[in-house]
């Protein structure tokens, strides 16, 4: 989902190599023919072998992860099942150990919720008129949630919506909320508050907490115009994608909320009519990342909904490498890339599956490609390696929620986590972005390792975005264990910045997010070097990484 991604140029020696190809799934027989480079990174790296990825391998996984035969992806569709039987053949190929409660499998149980519209309304009320609403230009139920089928209720803007009390500073402080509906800017803080923390408290999780807890019964979020990376032209039509729930209520984020409707930004002047604020007031302040102004609103909401609500099952796919240390294989890494996206929706130029090729078949065959090294080279490494395939993330990191709340290996003795989620190498690599960096111990190795590759590690740049929460790292965060994401990054103001800025604009969460776009495999490969390098660092590292003293994110360590 958000983006992220590497060098090392110095080969020895090169020699042509040929990887028979494995037993696929009937209709794809990938053949490899591989350029494999043994570079002086062995030098500055703990684990001994070679690095060979050039970026055409990993492409090859991401053609057949993002075929049309795929369909997408979608959690709990036949086509994410035939891209995991993939997966699972490729790892029995592989012989990386099954590590699920179901051989690679590990089951994860879910609600599918979709709107019907046609049975459906939202109406604005005031001055004893009812406006309606339309679900196309204005607002929509968003999937996510368990709708009431009716509520009727006040509203109450409360700014950012934000709750953040070792910064002293709520947007709720005060607001009666009691019974009534909070409308609130979604995505962003104000500039006084620290990326990571605004990340936390961003997340769904923490923010339905807060408004559950000020007597709040649903909210109404107006999405960011500063913030946004998809047009509201295409949110409309995302909008009618199947929304997903976990089956436990327990690991529901938002359990209890009665609504939850999605705001067009160029219409939200209808939210504010009467209320003596107009919404540019509101997104000039935003735009300069100001505390926002709280007050209740004239106009209330009428919602009638009527929801299509299925048990739906999906898996994450889990595979082991053990360690050689006796006493450090107890010890585990992650290394994860969800797998699933959003199969198929809208057309948007006549095509209608989301192939999800960078979000995230690049992830998932970079996981793919780390499996084939291993395979090819044999390397060890002294703790263990879990390889973690993820559902449902694109429907709100469901698959690795439940993973870390149910984990297939033993809590404790999960020290780290490596995500990777679109780390979009379409751009020359110069620059990684390592989300967390300053957070623990596993950022400073990032950056160190990207340092030996030639390649500035850089912090968020866009904290605003929320990406450190927005993907399935954070799942792992809030069980304690420092994790970080990583992708391709570039400097603001740069054509790079452009090339990547379009990118979000136009193919991300569109079905021309495929095989057809542009791609620097160049980029890809340096990019796997570095994570493979980061990697084999951490799971030789006698050190279990730890979160800094000053991370807000140390308080959910378990030790
Ligand atoms: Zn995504």
């Amino acid at each position: 989902m958000p983006l992220k991604t590497s060098n090392f140029s110095d080969s020895l020696n090169r020699r042509a190599f040929c990887v028979i190809p494995r037993r696929a799934v009937g209709f794809l027989r990938p053949i490899f023919f591989l350029l494999i480079t043994s570079s002086a990174f062995a030098q500055t790296s703990s684990h001994p072998g070679t690095s060979t990825f050039d970026g055409q391998s990993w492409w090859n996984y991401v053609k057949v992860l993002a075929d049309d035969n795929m369909e997408g992806r979608d959690t709990g569709s036949e086509g994410l099942k035939r891209a995991e039987a993939f997966i699972v053949d490729e790892l029995k190929a592989d012989r990386l150990q099954p590590a699920g409660t179901n051989s690679y499998y590990q089951p994860v149980k879910l609600i599918a919720r979709r709107t019907l519209e046609n049975d459906s309304s939202l109406a604005l009320f005031h001055d004893g008129k009812s406006e309606p609403l339309s679900f196309e230009a204005d607002a929509y139920f968003s999937n996510r949630f368990s709708q009431a089928p009716k509520v009727d209720a006040q509203l109450v803007f409360v700014g950012w919506g934000l709750d953040i009390p070792e910064k002293g500073y709520s947007d709720l402080q005060g607001a009666d909320l009691k019974g009534k509906v909070a409308v609130l800017l979604y995505g962003g803080s104000p500039s006084e508050i620290p990326g990571p923390l605004s990340a936390h408290y961003n997340a769904m999780r923490q923010r339905w907490k807060a408004l559950k807890n000020a007597g709040a019964i649903g909210m109404i979020f107006i999405f960011n115009p500063h913030s946004m990376d998809i047009p509201w032209e295409r949110l409309k039509m995302l909008r009618t994608q199947v929304g997903m729930a976990p089956a436990d209520e327990t690991l529901d984020d938002a359990a209890g909320i009665k609504l939850g409707v999605a705001f067009n930004p160029a219409n939200a002047d209808k939210l504010f009519a009467g209320s003596g604020h107009t919404f540019q007031e509101i997104s000039d302040l935003a735009k300069a990342r100001k505390a926002l102004p709280q007050f209740p609103l004239k106009v209330e909401i009428r919602a009638r909904v009527k929801m299509d609500v299925q048990p739906l099952e999906s898996s994450n796919i889990v595979a082991k490498l053990d360690g050689n240390d006796p006493k450090l294989k107890q010890s585990c890494i992650v290394m994860s890339a969800h797998i699933d996206h959003l199969g198929i929706g809208e057309p948007i130029n006549g095509d209608k599956i989301y192939n999800g090729a960078m979000d995230n078949g690049s992830g998932s065959a970079m996981l793919l490609d780390f499996a084939r090294f291993i395979k090819e080279n044999r390397p060890t490494f002294k703790r263990s390696v879990i390889f973690l395939w993820i559902t449902g993330e694109e429907k709100g990191l469901l698959g690795s929620r439940y993973f870390a709340e149910h984990p297939t290996v033993p809590a404790s003795s999960i020290i780290a986590n490596i995500n990777t989620d679109m780390f979009l190498p379409i751009i020359s690599l110069q620059v990684v972005t390592v989300y967390g960096i300053s957070e623990s111990d596993l950022g400073e190795w990032a950056a160190k390792v990207a340092k030996q590759h030639g390649i500035e590690a850089q912090d968020d740049p866009k904290p605003q975005r929320n990406s450190f929460i927005r993907s399935d790292q954070y799942s792992f965060i809030c069980k304690g264990v420092p994790a970080v994401a990583m992708g391709v990054g570039c400097k603001p103001d740069t054509p790079q910045q452009k090339t990547i800025d379009e990118w979000l604009h136009n193919r991300y969460h569109a079905p021309s997010d495929d095989t057809r776009q542009p791609v620097n495999l160049e980029t890809a490969g340096k990019f796997e070097a570095l994570l493979w390098d980061l990697l084999a660092f951490t799971a030789n590292s006698e050190r279990t990484p730890e979160w800094k003293p000053q991370s807000f994110f140390k308080r959910f360590a378990q030790h």
